[in-house]
């Protein structure tokens, strides 16, 4: 039970006492001369984690996303992503300013991307035309609420993209989320993808940091972009310190988030006015739309806000309710009476 029920995202984590001792007790050297052991130590845990031979400690999912993409690139290419993609509607436009790349924004149903629409947006050999220069795919996903692909749905995809030649990037900020909900390796998602983004920052509970995981001669590569984006930090061990802690001690704990959402959502779908798609909910976010519209939705978060229930408005008619390790049963419980109290007026 905490004094506020903070449900506005997963990034709102702090660190756990075990993090905070690891961090203060952490190994360090200079990261930029590769002398820092326990940002290795991360890195090769992260790589093993996700089957991939090498790792590179990021400052944040959006370097992450980025390194990758302009690595795999050059400038002019195309790349076919999701249309409500992080990295198409939430990383400032790095892509196309610093990769100097095209955006090529396809609309799905779920999210994820079929193997069809992926063969229909990959360019033709055209003198006219851009070439494809990366496909990307993200799990979970974002923006439309936590709904996790499996690795053979990814696999699909992959196959497409390869068969043109064309690698493939895993924006998986939330990876260890659809892992736990599908009870799958992480490895088995990363199996088909050349490179792979996760945060230890959300549901991980690290303070700060992301890490890429692909092959040895990509994360080389990757690191010289890393450096040029000024993301070539020193003794930078102490924050890699709590991602270690993330990765061996906060991923099976996911599952609890995930079914504090999962009664959440089943509560929230109940209340007159407000509706909640029950089959996105599959991990940590639950969206809740209002039927009401904008001044309801304002109403509601400035209403639970009263009742220390933080939540996050989603555009005019929706609110991203994010359950995390701070956030435990009984919080949710109260986050629940107090959209009961709100809509009860109704
Ligand atoms: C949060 C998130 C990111 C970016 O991570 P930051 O650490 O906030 O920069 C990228 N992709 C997805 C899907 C995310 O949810």
């Amino acid at each position: 039970m905490h004094d506020i029920v903070d449900l506005r995202s997963d990034t709102l984590t702090l660190p756990t006492p075990e993090m905070r001792e690891a961090m203060a007790r952490a190994e360090v050297g200079d990261d930029v001369w590769g002398e820092d052991p326990t940002v290795r130590r991360l890195e090769a845990l992260a790589a093993q984690r996700l089957g991939k031979p090498a790792g590179l400690f990021v400052s944040s999912g959006t370097q992450g996303n980025l390194v990758s993409v302009v690595t795999h690139t050059r400038p002019g290419q195309e790349v076919v992503l999701d249309f409500d993609s992080h990295v198409f509607n939430n990383e400032v436009a790095g892509a196309p300013v610093i990769g100097q790349l095209q955006m090529r924004p396809t609309k799905t149903e779920r999210g994820f991307l079929s193997p069809e629409q992926v063969r229909e947006a990959l360019r033709p050999a055209n003198i006219h035309l851009p070439q494809t220069g990366l496909v990307c795919v993200e799990n979970t996903h974002n923006r439309h609420g936590g709904t996790c692909c499996t690795p053979e749905e990814i696999a699909a995809v992959a196959a497409v993209a390869h068969e043109a030649g064309v690698p493939v990037h895993l924006d998986g900020a939330r990876l260890f989320n659809a892992a736990v909900a599908l009870k799958r390796p992480a490895a088995d998602f990363a199996r088909h993808v050349d490179s792979v983004t996760f945060c230890v920052s959300k549901g991980l509970a690290a303070p700060v940091g992301s890490v890429i995981c692909g092959s040895a001669e990509f994360i080389e590569r990757a690191r010289r972009w890393r450096k040029m984006l000024g993301g070539g930090m020193r003794q930078v061990g102490i924050l890699a310190a709590a991602g270690i802690v993330s990765l061996e001690r906060m991923v099976e704990r996911l599952a609890e988030d995930h079914a504090n959402a999962r009664r959440l959502g089943e509560g929230l779908a109940k209340l007159p006015g407000l509706r909640v798609d029950l089959a996105t909910v599959q991990t940590n976010i639950v969206i809740v739309r209002i039927e009401r519209g904008p001044a309801a939705t304002d109403e509601l978060v400035k209403g639970c806000a009263a009742r220390k229930v933080k939540v996050h408005a989603m555009g005019p008619a929706a609110i991203r309710c994010v359950t995390h390790k701070d956030v435990d049963a009984e919080d949710t419980s109260r986050a629940l009476e107090a959209f009961r109290e709100l809509t009860s007026r109704w």
